[in-house]
């Protein structure tokens, strides 16, 4: 079996696993290798009382098979029955179309059951339990088991079985030269696969992740140099001399600009004054303001007879970008038409606005991914933004540069990057920090109130709404296997809706609607229809509606700090005083993560103290919010990994600039190989 073949090639997998496999993006053997577990969990010990207190999952009881074991035959399905009792206390084993379980259920033998122990009117019982030998149990209970994200109709254990599969069949041989293996100390791949699926201790889970964190960054950087040594110096031919229009919008904008917008603005200008073409990125925490920095240098641009496009990640946040761009030309009197371009705009709309950018009009372009499609032919494209761009990958970064002839790239991010890190994983691009919050920002008020306390903050969202203002509330999280993410959002909007009652429209928001559904909603809560919005975690990018001045997340304990500061980042964008709830549910263990945030609105201090809270144990748990796409990788946790790898990288191409010896070609089989589509140029 090869990487790439077919993932029904693995044993077991038919065309109806293979779909489901397919809706979490996995279609070849070799994409199950790289699906890591979400965590691992333990077998517990067996219980030696059963009390209620202990009816839960993942429960074990060790017992002796006294009872008849009885088989039953409906039209339905085949039931196994038997008895057995903990402590004196009875437990009735069921298993359903598994008549073959019978023959493990010898009397008298102890065994292990391992299951959820539910209780119902009769007594203790469990289903569909896994059997187990005390000594296979016993070897289970030392090692970790991985736990997969699901959708619907997979399980858990098809996935871990076919992961097995590809593990034992796969053929994949190791590309980093062993140079580098060697120095660092890194483990092969096969076995950081093998360990980082089925570990059977924490510490080989620490080395196999090592090693895999190191390749992702390898491959990254490497594709990041590959490409930019294909592009040569380009001569820089835009010029923007007129600022007419740029200066009238600019000293009668309702505030003033920050010293850092100014900064930014002034560090562009002199980008465009130089020889060679060049890219800046803008960093800026959230709210600080960077639409208008990239509005208005886009204005300088069409006054300079170029057009200027900017790319959102989502359609919520493009379409919000052209309705502020619209207000903007409308309340400035500016000659100039926006066009918004989507995935959901009908083909007749987007023929429309091809046409327009196809001709030599001067216009703002405001799309998602839709703006790098290949029908979209620009006339003069000058200038090309792209907004929240962590949530893109490299590719598509430059893709959006191809469609102009060398224009200035300009890349916005909200997430705070020390400089360092910056400068290896933009490479030459020069950077803006935008430090400073606008004057009229009041800091965000901040709580953490325990589960229990619910009711406390739906209170206060009710004051909120009575003195005119609106809500956001980040609903619960759902493991997979219980309910669809939408169906959750659904009933706990519902929820809140009838806590409400006449006091507020509770709209619903989730990743699973429409673009067009989403917009609707985005668009009625812009415009304070809706007060109160329950949303999933999608809001959490780039949205602004400065009315918006309490938020409340549930589950707080369980995302990643910079994730919570960028949901944090939709209110306080306004003159008012804002408020943001973290709700904890459970343990204290995340209590000491969240005082973090309840103490600093400040993203970069608080992904420095985020940094020294995490140990290396910290795997999976708590994530950055998508940077940089990453999917091991954590950019401050393996901030040494990142820079050892950026020096391999380096020397690798010094020497072999083409990837043209034997070690070089391994290397560009594997990048291949792993994003076939990204190198069928190459
Ligand atoms: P982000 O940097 O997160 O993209 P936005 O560009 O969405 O932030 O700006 C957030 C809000 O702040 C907007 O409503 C914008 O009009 C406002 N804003 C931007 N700059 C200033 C400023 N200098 N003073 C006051 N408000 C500002
Ligand atoms: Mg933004």
């Amino acid at each position: 079996m090869y990487y790439n073949d077919n993932i029904t090639t693995i044993k077991g997998i038919g065309d109806k696993t293979a779909k489901l496999f397919s809706k979490l993006q996995l279609t070849r053997a070799g994409d199950l290798l790289d699906y890591y577990p979400r965590t691992y969990s333990t077998f517990p010990e067996p219980i030696d009382t059963i009390t209620d207190d202990k009816v839960t999952d993942g429960v074990a009881i060790a017992a002796r098979i006294r009872s008849q074991v009885y088989n039953r035959h409906t039209p339905r399905m085949d039931v196994t029955t038997t008895k057995v009792e903990v402590q004196g206390i009875p437990v009735e084993l069921v298993w359903f179309r598994m008549p073959y379980i019978r023959s493990q259920l010898e009397p008298g033998k102890v065994l292990i059951f391992y299951g959820a122990l539910k209780k119902e009117s009769k007594g203790y019982k469990m289903e569909q339990p896994t059997v187990y030998t005390p000594e296979q149990y016993g070897a289970l209970l030392s090692s970790l088991q991985p736990v997969y994200h699901l959708t619907k109709g997979l399980s858990n254990n098809t996935v871990k079985k076919s992961v097995r599969a590809v593990l034992d069949e796969v053929l994949y041989e190791d590309y980093i030269p062993c140079t580098y293996l060697d120095k660092h100390e890194l483990t092969g791949l096969k076995e950081a696969y093998e360990q980082v699926h089925f570990p059977e201790s924490f510490d080989e889970l620490t080395v196999a992740r090592r090693r895999l964190v190191y390749d992702e960054f390898f491959d990254f950087l490497m594709r990041v140099q590959l490409e930019k040594s294909k592009e040569a110096i380009i001569e820089n031919h835009l010029s923007i001399g007129n600022r007419n229009y740029y200066d009238k919008v600019r000293w009668s904008l309702p505030f003033q600009l920050t010293q850092g917008q100014s900064e930014c603005l002034e560090a562009m200008e002199e980008d465009l004054l130089k020889s060679y073409a060049s890219q800046r990125l803008v960093q800026g925490d959230v709210g600080s303001g960077k639409t208008i920095v990239a509005f208005l240098m886009m204005l300088r641009f069409l006054e300079n007879g170029y057009q200027a496009a900017i790319m959102a990640p989502t359609e919520v946040l493009a379409t919000q970008h052209y309705e502020t761009f619209i207000s903007y030309c409308r309340d400035y009197d500016l000659p100039f038409s926006v066009y918004l371009l989507t995935g959901s705009m009908k083909a007749a709309e987007k023929r429309q606005v091809y046409a327009r950018i196809a001709s030599d009009e001067p216009c703002f372009v405001i799309g998602t991914h839709a703006l790098i499609q290949q029908k979209v032919e620009f006339c003069n494209l000058g200038i090309v933004v792209t907004d929240e761009q962590h949530r893109f990958g490299v590719k598509q970064r430059l893709q959006l540069s191809t469609k102009g002839d060398a224009p200035y790239v300009v890349v916005m991010s909200a997430t705070p990057i020390p400089r360092t890190l910056a400068m290896i994983l933009y490479g030459d691009m020069k950077i803006s920090t935008i430090r400073s919050a606008p004057k009229n920002r009041l800091p965000i008020k901040n709580a953490v109130l325990d589960a229990k306390e619910r009711m406390k903050a739906y209170k206060f969202i009710g004051k909120e709404i009575q003195a005119s203002h609106q809500a956001y509330i980040i609903c619960p999280l759902v493991e997979a296997s219980e309910k669809t993410e939408a169906e959750n959002v659904t009933e706990y909007a519902g929820k809140v809706q009838q806590l409400f009652g006449d006091h507020a429209v509770v709209g619903c928001l989730h990743g699973r609607m429409t673009p067009q559904e989403k917009n609707d909603i985005m668009t009625r809560f812009a415009n304070n229809e809706i007060q109160i919005l329950v949303s999933t975690t999608v809001v959490e990018v780039g949205v602004n509606v400065p009315n918006a001045t309490v938020m409340m997340i549930e589950n707080a304990n369980r995302f990643g700090l910079a994730q919570l500061h960028q949901l944090r980042g939709r209110v306080g964008r306004g003159s008012d005083q804002s408020y943001c709830m973290f709700i904890r549910d459970g343990s204290d263990k995340d209590a000491k993560r969240l005082e973090i945030l309840n103490k600093s609105n400040d993203g970069f201090e608080i992904a420095a103290e985020d940094l020294k809270l995490r140990g290396p144990g910290d795997f999976y748990g708590i994530r950055q919010s998508g940077e940089m796409n990453f999917q091991i990788a954590d950019i401050y946790q393996d901030a040494d990994v990142l820079s050892m790898v950026s020096e391999d990288v380096n020397e690798i191409l010094s020497i072999d600039p083409e990837l043209s010896s034997d070690d070089g070609k391994e290397i560009l089989r594997h990048l291949r190989q792993k994003e076939h589509q990204i190198y069928d140029n190459l």
